[in-house]
């Protein structure tokens, strides 16, 4: 059995609560705090013992979860409690580093296979080791030896914010160079806190956030991208829930709502609404009717999304909850998708019931968010993974899978769910990217840790809640520990998930370390029976890194390119719409720009002349415009151009299926541009921008049964482009009866 699987037993000083402050600016809080144990296996679900790891604080067993009740914060007995805030551990896991806010001393200490996370200077440091671990740490003394031949990898760490601890972890067991306050020097790679923009003048290197990731994450603009995968996918994305955005389509709402009501009284669809920059849970209330929506604050209208609520979540100990996951997107071009093995699980605090318009503003019993409900009396801090308010995702799975659950399939669906986001975020990640670093000009390149929030109906199918540009990356919590003093302490199952995330991220982007995707492409597609990651995979460990485990992230994307490239249509469009932008940094496309993709492409003839084609700029430019609460660009911009190309492909291709019409001319386009146009405007235009990438335009097209059933959100092609209607109805009955 792997190493990493090892069970550990953890003996802390003291465990105490939590409580996280939100970053402010789009970073997600959603505080993943708690005193729980911790497994050092490298995890994925399900995959052996299912005894959850144990923890004793100092001189007693606290194996049993403790209830916290009539505050959201834990009280500690006299024995837990260290007035000096000291720890005294077995195992120092953190070189006795100072992680107290507040400048208290603590280490901890792991019995078991701790020392695999620490340094050679920890390694004897109060640890009983079974001799047979004694071969494996000489292994991994060999391994740091190597890697000190290198020159160290330099990390600028000076905008890390809330995950600078746990980016000093990783930085320490990778034996890289970390720079707190920035370096005249490049490094190799910027670790930033909120934003690609955290520092300015970035020229070489690698930073943590791509160019327009909080924007494109928003609730709305996500619902967006999603939606249009939809009309063109509706049943490979039947994994969002049914979304209108407020407050444009508030009419459509309200009228849908009534004929779906109309059609079938029995039906009695629930919605929940989200404002649309909100995190944590604010301003997050449920509806049953239309005219309960709260469209206004003061003068001003409301942003934000109205979704069906799904309201047969899968229960554990009667309660609900949902799943956090931890994606890296590695690079955009080529497409690179890793999925972490272990995610957390956060649990409401009231036992569940269908909603009702008695518990619809039960925010404990509804909404599973770490920062409402620990202000619930019943929040359970426990210190098993496997209990209480917040559990590690691969107990929640062990407790499935001993039920008869086949979680490998449960696997299989979230890792596809993952992939297909990630493919509907994409198109306008690459304009952001062009815009923010065009061809030509020196810049870094990108990656990004994301977090994913799914919920699990009762029949197991996952549902995507949102996806977070920040997850927290916090591993202390903050706890009070007398009134208003206030206190950060460690937090074991933080660390343990969020430091192996940021250290085999830093791994992946190791700049001497670069392992073509290419060569992990497999010839099968996804299938249930190999989903859960069970052991350490042998290709995911260079010679150099021995010394540490194998990684936690599981690539899924190019590995399972043969399954799911048929989906990327609107990223060649996005490529099409990036090669006409022409002026460098530009977002969107002006008229003439669109006039010159309309020629290029031979798209216009008798039957829709230039004339045509400028009503139709006009149009659908001016209708977007209205609809973008940020628009400083004029122009067309992505979404408008892929409505539309949506147009154009009903216009030519009548007869198909929108995506059968999509990709015909798609290949029309592309065509056309691998020749070179006559010369003029065309050339001008063409040549001062990016070629298609070969990668997308060679994908292959859907499977012919893919083909064959017609969209039910199939966009008409009408004759005359005002006729036409962005939002197509759709029975709401399928989506709800989870
Ligand atoms: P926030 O960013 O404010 O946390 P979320 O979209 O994550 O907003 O929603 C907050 C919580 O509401 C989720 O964690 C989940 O428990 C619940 N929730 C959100 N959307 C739905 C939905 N469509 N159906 C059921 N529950 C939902």
């Amino acid at each position: 059995m792997s190493e990493h699987y090892v069970k550990v037993k953890i003996h802390v000083e003291q465990i105490k609560p939590f409580g996280e402050d939100a970053e402010k600016q789009g970073v997600d809080a959603e505080q993943e705090q708690e005193e729980e144990q911790v497994a050092v296996s490298s995890f994925p679900p399900a995959s052996v013992s299912p005894d959850p790891p144990s923890i004793t604080i100092a001189g007693r067993d606290v194996s049993n979860t403790f209830k916290h009740k009539g505050t959201s914060r834990i009280k500690m007995g006299k024995d837990d409690k260290n007035i000096c805030g000291k720890h005294n551990l077995d195992v120092s896991l953190h070189g006795g580093r100072n992680v107290n806010k507040l400048g208290h001393e603590r280490t901890l200490h792991i019995k078991g296979t701790g020392q695999i996370l620490q340094g050679k200077n920890n390694e004897n440091n109060g640890v009983s080791m079974h001799p047979s671990k004694h071969i494996q740490v000489a292994r991994r003394e060999d391994g740091f030896k190597l890697a000190r031949k290198r020159r160290p990898v330099t990390v600028d760490t000076s905008k890390a914010k809330t995950s600078l601890e746990a980016l000093k972890l990783s930085i320490r067991q990778l034996k890289w160079k970390e720079f707190p306050l920035g370096r005249r020097a490049p490094c190799d790679i910027y670790w930033h806190g909120v934003s690609f923009h955290d520092s300015e003048h970035i020229v070489s290197g690698q930073v943590n956030k791509f160019p327009g990731m909080i924007e494109m994450l928003r609730k709305i603009n996500l619902s967006r991208a999603v939606r249009t995968m939809q009309e063109l996918f509706p049943e490979e994305y039947d994994f969002y829930p049914r979304s209108w955005i407020l407050p444009e389509e508030c009419q459509q709402f309200s009228t849908q709502i009534r004929m779906v009501k109309e059609n079938d009284a029995s039906v009695n669809p629930t919605f929940i609404v989200k404002p649309d920059g909100g995190s944590q849970g604010d301003g997050i209330y449920l509806i049953r009717d239309p005219s309960d929506l709260k469209l206004m604050v003061g003068s001003q209208a409301k942003q934000a999304v109205v979704q069906e609520y799904i309201q047969r979540p899968l229960l554990i100990d009667k309660l609900k909850f949902d799943i956090r996951l931890y994606v890296l997107l590695k690079s955009l071009e080529p497409l690179e998708i890793y999925i972490a093995k272990e995610g957390l699980t956060r649990f409401c605090t009231e036992p569940y019931q269908e909603p009702s318009q008695k518990n619809l503003s039960h925010v404990f019993m509804h909404l599973t968010n770490y920062s409402l409900n620990v202000h619930s009396g019943n929040f359970v801090h426990s210190n098993s993974q496997s209990t209480g308010s917040k559990r590690s995702l691969s107990s929640v799975l062990y407790r499935l899978a001993a039920k008869g659950v086949d979680i490998k399939k449960v696997w299989s669906d979230i890792i596809a769910l993952v992939i297909k986001t990630t493919i509907a975020v994409v198109p306008e990640l690459r304009v952001y990217y062009q815009a923010e670093i065009p061809p030509g000009k020196p810049g870094p390149t990108c990656f990004q840790i994301l977090g994913f929030d799914i919920l699990l109906m009762k029949n197991l199918k996952p549902v995507l809640l949102e996806v977070n540009s920040n997850p927290s990356m916090r591993i202390e919590h903050e706890q009070e520990m007398a009134p208003g003093v206030f206190e950060y302490v460690p937090s074991p199952v933080d660390e343990e998930v969020k430091v192996g995330v940021i250290r085999d991220t830093l791994r992946l982007m190791d700049p001497g370390h670069k392992r073509t995707a290419i060569s992990n492409l497999r010839a099968g597609g996804l299938d249930h029976g190999e989903e859960i990651p069970m052991e350490a995979e042998p290709q995911d460990r260079s010679p150099d890194e021995g010394a540490l485990p194998s990684l936690c992230l599981k690539q899924v994307y190019p590995k399972y390119t043969k399954q799911f490239n048929y989906l990327r249509l609107v990223e060649r469009i996005a490529a099409l719409f990036i090669r006409f932008l022409g002026v460098k940094g530009n977002m969107r496309l002006g008229p003439t720009a669109f006039r010159t993709f309309i020629r290029t492409c031979k798209l216009s003839n008798s039957n829709f002349s230039m004339a045509s084609v400028d009503i139709l700029y006009i149009d659908i430019t001016r209708r977007w415009s209205g609809t973008m609460a940020d628009s400083r660009e004029a122009g067309m911009g992505l979404q408008a151009f892929v409505e539309a190309f949506f147009y154009l492909a009903g216009r030519r291709f009548k007869s198909q299926p929108l995506r059968e019409q999509v990709a015909s001319l798609l290949e029309l386009c592309e065509a056309q541009l691998e020749t070179p146009p006559p010369g003029g405007e065309e050339r001008r235009s063409v040549s001062c921008s990016r070629a298609l990438p070969r990668s997308i335009r060679t994908q292959t097209l859907p499977h012919p049964h893919q083909l064959s059933s017609p969209g039910p959100l199939r966009r008409a092609a009408s004759q005359d482009y005002r006729l036409h209607q962005r939002l197509k109805p759709r029975s709401l009955r399928a989506n709800l009866e989870n």
